[in-house]
């Protein structure tokens, strides 16, 4: 990579979203260009050759590379203090490349059961046809992980925090724990991104995003992301990746880019309301109980703050009158976007019992303690004030 990118290394997160990874074309462009071609050409036979065996570096396919997507790749390796990145379609296909790039038929993973809904399929129901099977554990309870171990474990899997309860599992003691057993620990940081959470600094082996939530930020596009050390993303998640085709496309590239340029100051920002949003709720008379990792009345406060730069900008609050007042509140509401989407600068809410999580089993919802009363607030960028009195509204 060009020189100016080597230097950014050394730079603070602000910093390295707005300037990491750009590489100028011949014509000093000052924005980053987006560049939408599937092939490359070359100037003789003997230079595709070198193309195609891979020895010159060369850009041959955009399935295998492209520069915009290298450029986003370069910027998020940056952020997340990462020696590699590889870009992918969703953040769905990083988690399904890392699987399969990395297991064989008789291994094993364990896995909190507070991840995505998604991800809880493709280990207990897709996987398993591949002969790979997944323990689900408990987030916050590090013995249940280690008991669940087996000589065959080869990945730890979880988020944190957890959606939507947002529980805090422990980065640095999970990742002591799959190194003594040879397992490798990978943390799905969409919820933190770099702004707030670097989770390969507390012993993570992998970090995965969904580059669809805050790093785009703006709910334009879909993305994902795989980073970690060279030997693993470089020489295996890439590889797959190539092979299958998951790839991102240059044009989301690009839309997420951009976006990576304002992430720090949209995720602390977005915390920032958050907190606002979630001391005020703790207040209001028909809340009966709010989950938000910046309160002090959350059970795992002192670790969120211990690993985390901030809360984060997602919380859950329990309404007293059970599914009925959750309804009314999201039915009362005239600004915020009834979405099951997160991460965007536009504030949504969602009731999980009914939506993101209601094709999970009554037992499994309760086990998750995802209760018919709970609403699901993603906070974004509008005046505190105006999402207050659009939730008051519903509260009364
Ligand atoms: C949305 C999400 C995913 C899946 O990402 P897609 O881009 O929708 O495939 C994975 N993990 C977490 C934590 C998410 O919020």
């Amino acid at each position: 990579m060009a020189e100016k990118d080597r230097k950014t290394k050394r730079y603070r997160v602000a910093t390295q979203g707005v300037r990491a990874g750009q590489v100028r074309t011949q014509f000093r462009e000052h924005s980053e260009p987006i560049f939408l071609t599937s092939s490359f050409v070359f100037e003789s036979a003997e230079q595709a050759a070198a193309g195609f065996s891979g020895d010159s570096g060369d850009y041959v396919y955009s399935r295998f590379t492209n520069p915009t997507v290298a450029t986003f790749q370069e910027r998020l390796a940056a952020l997340e203090g990462a020696e590699a990145c590889v870009a992918t379609a969703s953040g769905m296909s990083a988690i399904l490349s890392t699987a399969l790039a990395l297991l064989r038929s008789g291994d094993h993973i364990v896995c909190s059961t507070a991840v995505f809904g998604a991800t809880v399929q493709l280990f207990g129901t897709i996987l398993p046809r591949f002969g790979v099977e997944t323990t689900f554990v408990s987030p916050t309870r590090n013995e249940d992980w280690k008991k669940a171990l087996r000589k065959t474990t080869k990945l730890l899997f979880l988020e944190t925090p957890s959606n939507p309860l947002t529980e805090i599992s422990d980065i640095a003691g999970l990742a002591r724990i799959a190194k003594a057993a040879g397992a490798l620990l990978v943390v799905d940081n969409a919820f933190c991104t770099p702004a707030l959470q670097k989770p390969l600094e507390l012993g993570a082996d992998l970090v995965i995003h969904s580059a669809t939530k805050y790093l785009d930020g703006q709910g334009r596009v879909l993305g994902g992301a795989v980073l970690g050390p060279r030997k693993i993303v470089t020489d295996q998640v890439f590889p797959f990746l190539r092979t299958a085709g998951p790839s991102l496309s240059p044009f989301n590239a690009w839309v997420i880019l951009k976006g990576l340029e304002t992430l720090e100051l949209r995720v602390r920002a977005q915390s920032a309301s958050a907190l606002e949003m979630a001391a005020w709720l703790e207040k209001q008379p028909g809340v009966a109980r709010v989950f938000y990792p910046g309160l002090p009345s959350h059970p795992q406060h002192a670790l969120a703050m211990k690993q985390q730069q901030a809360g984060g900008a997602v919380l859950s609050f329990e309404l007293k009158g059970g599914k009925k007042a959750a309804w009314r509140l999201i039915d009362s509401t005239e600004l915020v976007s009834i979405t099951g989407n997160l991460g965007d600068v536009k504030t949504t809410i969602t009731h999980p019992a009914s939506t993101t999580h209601g094709r999970i089993s009554a037992e499994a919802r309760a086990a998750a303690v995802v209760t018919d009363g709970l609403v699901r607030l993603s906070v974004g960028l509008e005046a505190v004030e105006d999402l207050k009195e659009d939730l008051a509204r519903g509260l009364a």
